[in-house]
């Protein structure tokens, strides 16, 4: 049994994901104990024990402390499934995070799937649905993966009710694959999107864009959601390039000005560009877990995070890979090999 600090390093939800994940895939159980210990609210919220459920559901398996607030957990995995899930998360709890949970494990079922899911799917310390469509799918498919990502309706913190849906092939093996460079620019472009907030917001953070980023009107793009689909407003940035996309989002809320939403995915997106790096620091954990899967690969990265870091300790207590970190002309990188 694989024993697990949910304490170490960052101390985050990831540590739980990326155990779920590996576990499904090699059938090694795992206990994991001080779950979340370094967040706010410690323990499992509403989105971790969805994951763990979700978990369960694809791979039949056995799980003891899956409850709210738990701290502790043990997770012993049957053989994965493929076939057609639905998992609501009730809360605005990512959709996004119990996506990335279960989709690797999918990737190695016997026959496609569909999951269906409800609950958040913009929310603040999580990739948005547009990440993952147009950030992280497109490399998954580079390394050999086929996963198509619908999101049918929006579902922004605190309300939820948003709705995504993944349709996944299996794919006999993923391949190793190296992004060292970004390339050239395709595009750029921002989008603010309201849902019940007044367009007007949206003009605002549009403007202070166009005027940190120096872009033009066409690049800058208000979308109108329903009401119903909110109180809600992201602003994302989407940066093409010929080898990677990356998407920056940062969120209104009703204390926070046009100026500061707008900083906060400027800054980051201003960041990425100075360096030179094929992925921001997002995307680059995003990448970990299939890049071990495929036994090898790496990325220059703007940013090596503790979030990166804790993840690859993770990650090779289940496989037999090792990371690493280094740092070469100015640029960072992170590298995965079979040890
Ligand atoms: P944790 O805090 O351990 O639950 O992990 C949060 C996950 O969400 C990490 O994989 C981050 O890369 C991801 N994440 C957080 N904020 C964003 C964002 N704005 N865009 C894309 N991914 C994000």
């Amino acid at each position: 049994m694989i024993e697990l600090d949910g304490a170490a390093g960052e101390g985050g939800g990831q540590i739980l994901r990326s155990a779920l994940t590996l576990a499904m895939i090699t059938g090694q159980p795992f206990r994991i104990r001080n779950i979340r210990a370094n967040r706010a609210k410690p323990g499992l919220m509403r989105q971790h024990l969805v994951a763990v459920q979700a978990a369960l559901q694809v791979c039949g398996g056995e799980a003891t402390g899956a409850a709210l607030g738990s701290q502790d957990l043990t997770f012993a995995p049957g053989p994965v499934k493929g076939g057609d899930y639905a998992f609501a998360i009730g809360t605005a709890g990512s959709c996004t995070l119990v996506l990335q949970t279960v989709l690797p494990a999918l990737l190695k079922a016997d026959k496609p799937s569909v999951l269906r899911l409800t609950g958040g799917t913009h929310n603040p310390m999580a990739p948005p649905a547009q990440f993952l469509q147009r950030a992280w799918c497109p490399r998954l498919a580079e390394m050999g993966a086929h996963i198509d990502i619908r999101l049918e309706r929006f579902g922004f913190y605190p309300a939820g009710g948003g709705v995504v849906e993944a349709r996944v092939e299996p794919s006999a093996a993923l391949r190793p694959h190296t992004w060292l460079a970004r390339g050239e620019r395709r595009a750029a472009y921002a989008e603010a999107f309201v849902a019940g907030v007044p367009a007007r917001v949206a003009q605002r953070e549009l403007e202070c864009v166009g005027r940190a980023m120096n872009w033009s009107e066409d690049q800058l793009h208000v979308r109108g959601l329903p009401a119903e689909q909110g109180p809600g407003n992201a602003l994302l940035l989407t940066l093409e390039h010929e080898h990677a996309t990356e998407v920056f989002t940062a969120f209104g809320e009703r204390s926070v000005t046009s100026e500061q939403v707008e900083r906060q995915v400027v800054q980051r997106a201003r960041r990425y560009l100075m360096s030179r790096a094929a992925f921001a620091e997002y995307l680059a954990d995003q990448m970990m877990v299939p890049l071990a899967l495929a036994g090898g690969g790496g990325f220059t990265l703007d940013a090596v995070s503790m979030h990166a870091r804790t993840n690859a300790r993770v990650i090779e207590t289940f496989l037999p890979v090792r990371f690493r970190f280094d740092r070469q002309d100015g640029v960072d990188s992170c590298t995965v090999a079979l040890r």
